[in-house]
């Protein structure tokens, strides 16, 4: 028998699913296998420009990334990422320019992450991420951290390097917490930020800071924002967040005790924070109070792992 539990618990987050693509990362410094790989005819394109692709829903209702051959894309290697090969052994790149070519067909439409992730397959939607991720990475890195020189892009996409000093730049992640937090009676804690409508709640969330542990950050976060005491944090899953260079690590976080669990929101990041038990916020749900999760991000599955079932959804 499935329960809802079992429903719940089996379905990925976005991006966090093995997209059966191996980034296959020992080829990125090898110029003539690049070379290659880009002219062969089964390999696979698609543009990327300012996080948007193309994506085309398909007659049997999935939707696609719209890839061409590379023989069909415009020759660089400027600005070409390579991304992997699938189980088939189809290469993929993905061509950074500074808009998205004329519409393919009648389908074929402009997309960012937050509408595409919820759409693509788990294959479309893990290269896309990576596409993104490296695109905001290359934009906002153009310079050398050491010596101010212009940096150029080296090993297909996953590095700039400096003319000038040598240096060598990586992409770069920031870590964010985001953490479902309950309280000795199993209620859930979750906040109105101060920018956001009426209505909507979610999970707490934060950067990590330097020197400090991601269980630090979870705690810290949590008593800055709500003035609650955590004990116990267990990792339950993360998810690659490019707006523009995050990694959401996701926690579940126990209030130590009652007395630990009393409210005092900061003001400055929370408007409002509550503790929901199930019945109360699927009565909430119900009657329009408090909106349900939508979209691609984690927090609406860290919500619907404690709830137990899928949460109403609403598009957005
Ligand atoms: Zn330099």
């Amino acid at each position: 028998m499935t329960t809802g539990i079992d429903r719940a618990a089996s379905r990925p987050v976005s991006f966090t699913a093995d997209s059966g693509v191996d980034r296959a990362a020992h080829h990125r410094l090898d110029e003539a296998w690049l070379a290659a790989a880009w002219s062969h005819p089964t390999t696979r394109v698609f543009v990327v420009s300012e996080g948007q692709v193309l994506i085309d829903d398909a007659p049997d209702g999935g939707t696609q990334l719209v890839t061409t051959p590379a023989f069909e894309a415009p020759p660089t290697e400027q600005h070409r990422y390579f991304l992997g090969t699938d189980a088939d052994g189809v290469r993929y790149f993905a061509l950074q320019k500074d808009s998205l070519p004329g519409r393919m067909d009648d389908t074929a439409r402009p997309a960012g992450l937050r509408e595409a992730g919820l759409l693509l397959s788990e294959r479309d939607a893990g290269l896309m991420v990576h596409a993104v991720a490296l695109e905001n990475w290359q934009r906002l890195h153009r310079f050398c951290s050491r010596c101010g020189e212009r940096t150029v892009i080296a090993a297909a996409g996953h590095i700039r390097r400096c003319p000038a000093c040598g240096a060598e730049h990586y992409p770069r992640t920031d870590p964010a917490v985001i953490m479902a937090v309950t309280d000795p009676e199993d209620r859930i804690l979750l906040g109105r930020q101060l920018h956001w409508p009426e209505g909507r709640f979610s999970t707490l969330a934060g950067f990590v800071e330097p020197g400090e542990s991601l269980e630090h950050a979870v705690r810290r976060e949590v008593y800055e924002e709500a003035g609650v005491v955590v004990g116990d944090v267990d990792y339950v899953s993360s998810q690659p967040w490019p707006f523009p260079s995050s990694l959401m690590v996701g926690f579940r976080a126990r209030a130590a005790d009652a007395k630990g669990a009393e409210i005092r929101v900061d003001g400055e990041e929370l408007h409002e924070a509550r503790w929901f038990s199930r019945a109360e916020l699927g009565a909430a749900y119900a009657s329009g109070e408090v909106l349900p999760p939508y979209g691609i991000s984690i927090a609406g599955r860290l919500i619907e792992l404690w709830y137990g079932s899928d949460l109403p959804r609403r598009p957005g």
